[in-house]
Protein backbone atom coordinates (compact mmCIF):
# COMPACT_ATOMS: atom_id res chain seq x y z
CA UNK A 1 0.00 0.00 0.00
CA UNK A 2 1.26 3.20 -0.88
CA UNK A 3 2.56 5.85 1.86
CA UNK A 4 -0.27 8.04 0.63
CA UNK A 5 -2.86 6.08 0.70
CA UNK A 6 -2.27 4.25 4.29
CA UNK A 7 -2.10 8.31 5.48
CA UNK A 8 -5.32 8.59 3.65
CA UNK A 9 -7.12 5.47 5.50
CA UNK A 10 -6.13 6.63 8.77
CA UNK A 11 -7.11 10.11 8.11
CA UNK A 12 -10.52 8.63 6.91
CA UNK A 13 -10.95 6.39 10.03
CA UNK A 14 -12.32 8.41 12.86
CA UNK A 15 -14.97 9.84 10.15
CA UNK A 16 -15.68 5.97 9.52
CA UNK A 17 -16.45 5.58 12.73
CA UNK A 18 -18.24 8.93 13.63
CA UNK A 19 -20.90 7.81 10.75
CA UNK A 20 -22.43 5.07 12.78
CA UNK A 21 -21.98 6.30 16.34
CA UNK A 22 -23.71 9.75 15.27
CA UNK A 23 -26.25 7.65 13.92
CA UNK A 24 -27.13 5.68 16.66
CA UNK A 25 -27.34 8.45 18.63
CA UNK A 26 -30.28 10.23 16.63
CA UNK A 27 -33.54 9.12 18.21
CA UNK A 28 -35.39 7.09 18.52
CA UNK A 29 -32.88 4.01 17.24
CA UNK A 30 -34.72 1.10 18.86
CA UNK A 31 -38.19 0.47 19.98
CA UNK A 32 -40.28 2.81 22.20
CA UNK A 33 -42.67 1.21 24.89
CA UNK A 34 -45.50 3.47 25.39
CA UNK A 35 -47.31 2.34 28.68
CA UNK A 36 -50.66 2.01 29.52
CA UNK A 37 -51.77 1.68 32.83
CA UNK A 38 -54.87 -0.12 32.42
CA UNK A 39 -55.53 -3.79 31.01
CA UNK A 40 -55.54 -4.32 26.89
CA UNK A 41 -59.03 -4.02 25.01
CA UNK A 42 -60.15 -1.11 27.02
CA UNK A 43 -60.64 2.82 26.41
CA UNK A 44 -57.61 3.84 27.35
CA UNK A 45 -55.51 1.08 25.34
CA UNK A 46 -57.63 2.14 22.24
CA UNK A 47 -56.71 5.58 22.12
CA UNK A 48 -53.39 4.72 23.09
CA UNK A 49 -53.18 1.90 19.79
CA UNK A 50 -54.51 4.24 17.50
CA UNK A 51 -51.47 7.11 18.53
CA UNK A 52 -48.89 4.34 18.68
CA UNK A 53 -49.52 3.00 15.24
CA UNK A 54 -49.40 6.47 13.95
CA UNK A 55 -46.25 7.84 15.82
CA UNK A 56 -44.72 4.57 14.51
CA UNK A 57 -44.86 5.61 10.84
CA UNK A 58 -43.45 9.22 11.82
CA UNK A 59 -40.76 8.12 13.79
CA UNK A 60 -39.25 5.35 11.81
CA UNK A 61 -39.17 2.73 14.68
CA UNK A 62 -42.19 0.93 16.46
CA UNK A 63 -43.80 2.24 19.48
CA UNK A 64 -45.18 -0.80 21.43
CA UNK A 65 -47.87 -0.65 23.59
CA UNK A 66 -47.43 -2.28 27.28
CA UNK A 67 -50.28 -2.93 29.43
CA UNK A 68 -49.67 -2.53 32.88
CA UNK A 69 -52.91 -2.42 34.74
CA UNK A 70 -53.82 -2.60 38.02
CA UNK A 71 -54.55 0.16 41.50
CA UNK A 72 -56.34 2.51 39.06
CA UNK A 73 -53.29 3.00 36.93
CA UNK A 74 -50.88 3.95 39.60
CA UNK A 75 -48.57 1.03 39.06
CA UNK A 76 -48.05 1.83 35.47
CA UNK A 77 -47.68 5.39 36.05
CA UNK A 78 -45.26 4.63 38.94
CA UNK A 79 -43.21 1.88 36.66
CA UNK A 80 -43.38 5.44 34.25
CA UNK A 81 -42.13 7.43 36.75
CA UNK A 82 -39.27 5.40 37.70
CA UNK A 83 -38.12 4.75 33.96
CA UNK A 84 -34.80 6.35 32.19
CA UNK A 85 -36.15 9.62 30.58
CA UNK A 86 -34.62 8.65 27.53
CA UNK A 87 -38.13 8.72 25.34
CA UNK A 88 -37.98 5.03 25.12
CA UNK A 89 -40.58 4.92 27.81
CA UNK A 90 -43.68 6.76 27.65
CA UNK A 91 -47.22 6.72 28.74
CA UNK A 92 -50.68 7.56 27.93
CA UNK A 93 -52.91 8.10 31.06
CA UNK A 94 -56.04 9.35 31.14
CA UNK A 95 -58.12 11.85 33.80
CA UNK A 96 -56.71 9.56 36.92
CA UNK A 97 -53.72 11.44 36.69
CA UNK A 98 -55.25 14.20 38.28
CA UNK A 99 -57.90 12.56 40.66
CA UNK A 100 -55.02 10.13 41.87
CA UNK A 101 -54.08 12.56 44.79
CA UNK A 102 -57.20 13.13 46.12
CA UNK A 103 -58.68 9.63 45.83
CA UNK A 104 -55.60 7.67 46.09
CA UNK A 105 -53.79 6.74 49.55
CA UNK A 106 -49.96 6.50 49.58
CA UNK A 107 -49.33 8.08 45.90
CA UNK A 108 -45.48 7.04 45.56
CA UNK A 109 -44.94 9.67 42.73
CA UNK A 110 -45.93 13.16 42.46
CA UNK A 111 -48.23 13.57 39.88
CA UNK A 112 -47.01 17.01 38.08
CA UNK A 113 -43.22 16.99 39.31
CA UNK A 114 -42.35 13.59 38.38
CA UNK A 115 -43.24 13.52 35.09
CA UNK A 116 -42.22 15.44 31.47
CA UNK A 117 -45.84 16.63 30.16
CA UNK A 118 -46.02 16.45 26.25
CA UNK A 119 -49.72 17.11 25.03
CA UNK A 120 -53.43 16.55 25.81
CA UNK A 121 -55.02 13.80 23.03
CA UNK A 122 -58.50 13.74 23.41
CA UNK A 123 -61.35 14.07 25.88
CA UNK A 124 -63.74 11.14 25.52
CA UNK A 125 -67.32 11.22 27.42
CA UNK A 126 -68.25 8.43 29.55
CA UNK A 127 -72.00 7.30 29.61
CA UNK A 128 -73.80 4.98 32.44
CA UNK A 129 -74.46 1.72 31.29
CA UNK A 130 -75.91 -1.97 32.35
CA UNK A 131 -75.98 -5.64 31.53
CA UNK A 132 -78.77 -6.08 28.60
CA UNK A 133 -80.56 -8.38 31.08
CA UNK A 134 -81.47 -5.43 33.68
CA UNK A 135 -85.06 -4.47 33.55
CA UNK A 136 -84.58 -0.54 33.12
CA UNK A 137 -85.37 0.82 29.67
CA UNK A 138 -84.24 4.69 30.36
CA UNK A 139 -82.49 6.79 32.63
CA UNK A 140 -85.39 7.48 35.17
CA UNK A 141 -85.93 3.49 35.36
CA UNK A 142 -82.40 2.85 35.40
CA UNK A 143 -82.45 5.58 38.44
CA UNK A 144 -85.35 3.92 40.43
CA UNK A 145 -83.81 0.37 39.80
CA UNK A 146 -80.15 1.67 41.37
CA UNK A 147 -82.34 3.13 44.22
CA UNK A 148 -84.62 0.14 44.74
CA UNK A 149 -81.78 -2.54 44.89
CA UNK A 150 -79.23 -0.74 46.81
CA UNK A 151 -76.92 -3.08 48.67
CA UNK A 152 -77.70 -6.10 46.23
CA UNK A 153 -76.86 -4.29 42.86
CA UNK A 154 -73.26 -4.12 41.62
CA UNK A 155 -71.05 -1.96 39.69
CA UNK A 156 -67.85 -2.21 37.69
CA UNK A 157 -64.54 -0.57 37.46
CA UNK A 158 -61.62 -0.57 36.80
CA UNK A 159 -59.66 -0.29 40.62
CA UNK A 160 -59.47 2.67 42.75
CA UNK A 161 -59.29 6.03 41.76
CA UNK A 162 -59.89 4.97 37.91
CA UNK A 163 -61.97 7.07 35.80
CA UNK A 164 -65.18 4.20 36.01
CA UNK A 165 -64.96 4.51 40.19
CA UNK A 166 -64.60 8.09 40.03
CA UNK A 167 -67.55 8.73 37.76
CA UNK A 168 -69.40 6.04 39.84
CA UNK A 169 -68.48 7.57 43.31
CA UNK A 170 -69.72 10.76 42.47
CA UNK A 171 -73.20 9.44 40.62
CA UNK A 172 -73.73 7.45 43.93
CA UNK A 173 -72.89 10.18 46.16
CA UNK A 174 -75.31 12.47 44.05
CA UNK A 175 -78.03 9.81 44.26
CA UNK A 176 -77.23 9.56 47.89
CA UNK A 177 -76.97 5.19 47.01
CA UNK A 178 -74.44 2.72 48.26
CA UNK A 179 -73.56 -0.20 45.40
CA UNK A 180 -71.17 -3.26 45.66
CA UNK A 181 -68.26 -2.12 43.63
CA UNK A 182 -66.22 -5.06 41.64
CA UNK A 183 -62.50 -4.01 40.72
CA UNK A 184 -60.82 -5.23 37.66
CA UNK A 185 -57.02 -4.07 36.27
CA UNK A 186 -58.91 -2.07 33.15
CA UNK A 187 -62.48 -1.12 31.96
CA UNK A 188 -61.47 -4.04 28.93
CA UNK A 189 -62.06 -6.73 31.02
CA UNK A 190 -64.43 -5.48 33.40
CA UNK A 191 -66.73 -5.05 29.78
CA UNK A 192 -66.48 -8.35 29.14
CA UNK A 193 -67.75 -9.50 32.66
CA UNK A 194 -70.68 -6.98 32.12
CA UNK A 195 -71.99 -8.43 28.67
CA UNK A 196 -71.72 -11.86 30.40
CA UNK A 197 -73.93 -10.44 33.62
CA UNK A 198 -71.40 -10.97 36.15
CA UNK A 199 -72.28 -7.40 37.61
CA UNK A 200 -75.10 -4.74 37.08
CA UNK A 201 -74.20 -1.47 36.05
CA UNK A 202 -70.74 0.72 34.94
CA UNK A 203 -69.85 3.78 33.87
CA UNK A 204 -67.31 4.12 31.29
CA UNK A 205 -65.93 5.86 28.08
CA UNK A 206 -67.55 6.04 24.73
CA UNK A 207 -64.77 4.61 23.04
CA UNK A 208 -65.31 1.09 24.76
CA UNK A 209 -69.07 1.35 25.23
CA UNK A 210 -70.08 2.67 21.74
CA UNK A 211 -70.19 -0.47 19.90
CA UNK A 212 -71.45 -2.70 22.37
CA UNK A 213 -74.52 -0.41 22.92
CA UNK A 214 -75.27 -0.23 19.24
CA UNK A 215 -74.82 -4.05 19.01
CA UNK A 216 -77.32 -4.92 22.37
CA UNK A 217 -74.66 -6.85 24.06
CA UNK A 218 -75.36 -4.15 26.86
CA UNK A 219 -77.55 -1.17 27.65
CA UNK A 220 -76.96 2.72 27.45
CA UNK A 221 -78.87 4.80 29.46
CA UNK A 222 -77.09 8.66 29.66
CA UNK A 223 -73.73 10.29 28.76
CA UNK A 224 -71.77 11.99 31.84
CA UNK A 225 -71.05 15.45 29.43
CA UNK A 226 -73.10 18.26 29.19
CA UNK A 227 -73.54 18.17 25.57
CA UNK A 228 -75.06 14.67 24.04
CA UNK A 229 -72.40 12.32 21.88
CA UNK A 230 -72.83 11.55 18.64
CA UNK A 231 -71.72 7.82 18.69
CA UNK A 232 -75.00 7.31 20.78
CA UNK A 233 -77.24 10.19 19.80
CA UNK A 234 -79.89 8.75 21.37
CA UNK A 235 -78.91 8.80 24.95
CA UNK A 236 -79.25 11.71 27.35
CA UNK A 237 -77.25 13.88 29.29
CA UNK A 238 -77.38 13.12 32.89
CA UNK A 239 -77.12 17.06 33.55
CA UNK A 240 -80.22 17.77 31.47
CA UNK A 241 -82.30 14.75 33.73
CA UNK A 242 -81.92 12.61 36.22
CA UNK A 243 -78.29 15.03 37.66
CA UNK A 244 -78.60 18.20 37.02
CA UNK A 245 -74.77 19.78 37.18
CA UNK A 246 -73.32 16.25 36.54
CA UNK A 247 -69.89 15.98 34.42
CA UNK A 248 -67.68 13.91 34.04
CA UNK A 249 -65.25 13.01 30.75
CA UNK A 250 -61.69 10.97 30.15
CA UNK A 251 -59.41 13.48 28.85
CA UNK A 252 -56.55 11.19 28.00
CA UNK A 253 -52.37 12.78 27.56
CA UNK A 254 -49.07 12.03 26.63
CA UNK A 255 -46.48 11.55 29.20
CA UNK A 256 -42.66 10.57 30.06
CA UNK A 257 -40.52 10.31 32.92
CA UNK A 258 -38.88 13.95 34.09
CA UNK A 259 -35.75 14.86 32.37
CA UNK A 260 -36.41 14.11 28.54
CA UNK A 261 -33.82 16.22 26.80
CA UNK A 262 -35.36 18.61 24.67
CA UNK A 263 -34.67 16.82 20.97
CA UNK A 264 -36.48 14.47 22.53
CA UNK A 265 -39.88 16.26 24.08
CA UNK A 266 -39.69 17.88 20.10
CA UNK A 267 -39.59 14.91 18.34
CA UNK A 268 -42.67 13.08 20.36
CA UNK A 269 -44.63 16.24 20.74
CA UNK A 270 -44.12 16.32 16.64
CA UNK A 271 -45.12 12.76 16.30
CA UNK A 272 -48.37 13.34 18.45
CA UNK A 273 -49.51 16.41 16.59
CA UNK A 274 -49.00 13.88 13.46
CA UNK A 275 -50.92 11.10 14.92
CA UNK A 276 -53.68 13.96 15.72
CA UNK A 277 -54.37 15.06 12.00
CA UNK A 278 -53.71 11.53 11.00
CA UNK A 279 -57.47 11.19 9.33
CA UNK A 280 -57.45 7.23 10.34
CA UNK A 281 -57.40 8.50 14.23
CA UNK A 282 -59.68 11.41 13.28
CA UNK A 283 -61.86 8.78 11.90
CA UNK A 284 -61.93 6.00 14.71
CA UNK A 285 -61.80 8.91 17.52
CA UNK A 286 -65.66 10.40 15.63
CA UNK A 287 -66.80 6.53 15.27
CA UNK A 288 -66.25 6.06 19.27
CA UNK A 289 -67.79 8.90 20.12
CA UNK A 290 -64.70 11.74 20.86
CA UNK A 291 -62.20 14.10 19.01
CA UNK A 292 -58.54 15.35 19.07
CA UNK A 293 -57.80 18.63 21.36
CA UNK A 294 -57.28 21.39 19.49
CA UNK A 295 -53.77 21.65 18.41
CA UNK A 296 -52.75 24.98 21.18
CA UNK A 297 -53.89 21.87 23.54
CA UNK A 298 -51.28 19.74 22.47
CA UNK A 299 -47.94 21.05 23.86
CA UNK A 300 -46.11 20.55 27.19
CA UNK A 301 -47.04 23.69 28.99
CA UNK A 302 -50.61 23.34 27.87
CA UNK A 303 -50.66 20.22 29.09
CA UNK A 304 -48.88 21.13 32.68
CA UNK A 305 -51.46 23.84 33.33
CA UNK A 306 -54.08 21.87 32.25
CA UNK A 307 -53.29 19.17 35.00
CA UNK A 308 -52.85 21.06 37.74
CA UNK A 309 -55.39 22.94 37.42
CA UNK A 310 -57.84 19.18 37.18
CA UNK A 311 -56.04 18.43 40.25
CA UNK A 312 -57.11 21.53 42.51
CA UNK A 313 -60.34 21.15 40.51
CA UNK A 314 -60.90 17.52 41.17
CA UNK A 315 -59.03 18.03 45.05
CA UNK A 316 -62.29 20.63 45.78
CA UNK A 317 -64.93 18.31 43.82
CA UNK A 318 -63.96 14.88 45.42
CA UNK A 319 -63.36 16.78 49.19
CA UNK A 320 -67.03 18.24 48.61
CA UNK A 321 -68.72 14.76 47.58
CA UNK A 322 -66.99 13.39 50.54
CA UNK A 323 -65.94 10.68 48.23
CA UNK A 324 -62.75 8.28 49.14
CA UNK A 325 -61.06 5.94 47.11
CA UNK A 326 -61.93 3.00 50.05
CA UNK A 327 -65.87 4.32 49.95
N1 LIG B 1 -61.64 3.06 31.56
C1 LIG B 1 -60.72 2.79 32.60
C2 LIG B 1 -60.96 3.71 33.75
O1 LIG B 1 -62.02 3.63 34.24
C3 LIG B 1 -59.34 2.61 32.24
C4 LIG B 1 -59.14 1.70 31.06
O2 LIG B 1 -59.36 0.50 31.13
O3 LIG B 1 -58.73 2.23 30.05
O4 LIG B 1 -60.13 4.45 34.22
Amino acid sequence: MSLLRRALLIAAAPLALAGPALAQSAYPNKPITLVVPAAAGGPTDTVARLIAESMTKTLGQTVVVENVGGAGGTIGMAKVARAAPDGYTIAVWHIAQATAPALYDGLKYDVVSDFDHLGRITDVPMTLVSKAGLPPKDIAEIVAWMKANQGKATYGHAGIGSASHLCMLILMKELGIKMEGVGYRGTGPAMNDLISGTFDVMCDQTTNTTGHIKDGRIKGYAVTTKAKVSSVPGLPTLDGGALPGFEVSAWHALWAPKGLPKDVTDRLVAALKVALKDPKVVERFAGLGTEPVAEAQVSPQALKSYLEAEVKRWDAVIKAAGVKASN
